[in-house]
């Protein structure tokens, strides 16, 4: 049984903005799942819609086996049993921590001595042990989002929502803050939808990432099928800062658009053919020195050191090549030669493959 299910989902803003078009997604119980996606691509919107703050003009929402929404009526947020942590965290100055995370249980009806015990409990969990009779005002940005966590969690949730929770903290504490969410999470067996507009924060903490963009699923997987098996030049590029060069395939391989760049038939990670768009991750870039006999020749632009490998951009034949390089590092300025070891390849959408528009863009239009 999914935990989290939206079936066709749509929705538009009152001012007729379509916030999410054609939404199916399914999260497992117990599932870490991450919504990823540029600034307006929908990530709170879809949040919002599992929360109830927001309803699907058209489509099912389910929790378990119960319709929450269904395109005519939806269940208040504080009936759909969900914990959730924002990134602003929306503390109470004048309570206490522990009486902040008590607040569910109070609005529940649960007797002063086991929420007592279980505030105790909650705060053990979230790394904040004994810190219940602390005023709010004395606690750091992180054991402030820490709180909230906590908050979230005290009432036992069906499901975990969390949206840039960790967005605003900054980077050795966010680093800590996610290790410590995803071990807590797992070990508590709960199911969690995850905001963020951090590519390697989805990538490190999901099971499963979902990449949205314009309101749309683009693609939904394991970190590693993301990564590797991009199913548009898209998400190559938003995941992978793939570099994207419209041209053509034919039997001999891949030729830009401006006929300036070639790419074998045998170094295409597929078989289609025809005119479209090449991807070309940084690291299937090899970038060696122009002594060695020397094809496709270029000029260091940039050159950013990286732990793993440094980040390189090569202009050659009217193209930027973003590169990663391992070992030594090129200075801005070499001339460089780059040979290409791995492409990808994605024919432009024929107008079978356009989506048809969604029920409720045709609902808009008549409108
Ligand atoms: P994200 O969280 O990925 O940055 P949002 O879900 O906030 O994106 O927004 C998705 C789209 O919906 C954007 O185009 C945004 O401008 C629009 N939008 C968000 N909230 C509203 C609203 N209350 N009214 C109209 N349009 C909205
Ligand atoms: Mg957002």
């Amino acid at each position: 049984m999914s935990a989290i299910t939206l079936t066709g989902v749509d929705l538009r803003y009152p001012d007729g903005t379509a916030g999410l078009s054609g939404i199916d997604l399914d999260v497992r119980d117990g599932e870490f799942v991450a919504l990823v996606g540029p600034s307006g691509s929908g990530k709170t919107t879809l949040l919002r819609t599992v929360a109830g703050f927001l309803a699907p003009t058209v489509g099912l929402v389910r929790l378990g086996d119960e319709v929450v929404a269904d395109g005519t009526r939806a269940v208040p947020p504080d009936k759909r049993g969900l914990g959730m942590v924002f990134q602003q965290h929306a503390i109470w100055p004048h309570r206490s921590v522990g009486r902040n995370v008590a607040y569910p249980l109070e609005v529940a009806k649960v007797p002063r001595a086991r929420r007592a015990e279980r505030v105790a409990d909650v705060l053990d969990l979230v790394g904040l042990p004994g810190l219940a009779k602390r005023d709010p005002a004395t606690l750091s940005g992180g054991q402030r989002q820490r709180v909230a966590l906590a908050r979230a969690l005290v009432a036992q949730p069906r499901a975990l929502l969390l949206d840039e929770a960790l967005s605003a903290l900054d980077e050795p504490l966010r680093d800590r803050l996610r290790l410590e969410l995803r071990t807590l999470t797992r070990a508590q067996n709960l199911t969690v939808v995850h905001v963020t507009h951090d590519r390697a924060e989805a990538l490190a903490l999901a099971d499963r990432v979902v990449v949205l963009d314009g309101g749309r699923i683009q693609q939904v997987g394991t970190p590693e099928e993301l990564v590797q098996r991009p199913r548009s030049a898209f998400v190559a590029k938003f995941l992978s800062d793939a570099n994207l060069l419209p041209g053509t395939v034919s039997d001999h391989g891949f030729s830009s658009a401006d006929g300036g760049v070639h790419v074998g038939r045998d170094r295409l990670a597929d078989m289609s053919s025809g005119t479209g768009i090449l991807a070309v991750l940084p690291s299937d870039i090899e970038v060696t020195s122009t002594d060695s006999a020397g094809t496709t020749q270029g000029i260091v632009m940039s050159s950013l050191f990286g732990r793993e490998a440094s980040d390189v951009v090569v202009s050659c034949r009217g193209a930027e090549f973003r590169c990663a390089v391992r070992g030594t590092r090129p200075v801005v300025g070499d001339r460089v030669r780059l040979t290409i070891r791995r492409a990808l390849f994605y024919p432009a959408p024929t107008k079978a493959d356009v989506p048809a528009p969604s029920a409720a863009a045709l609902a808009g239009s008549r409108r």
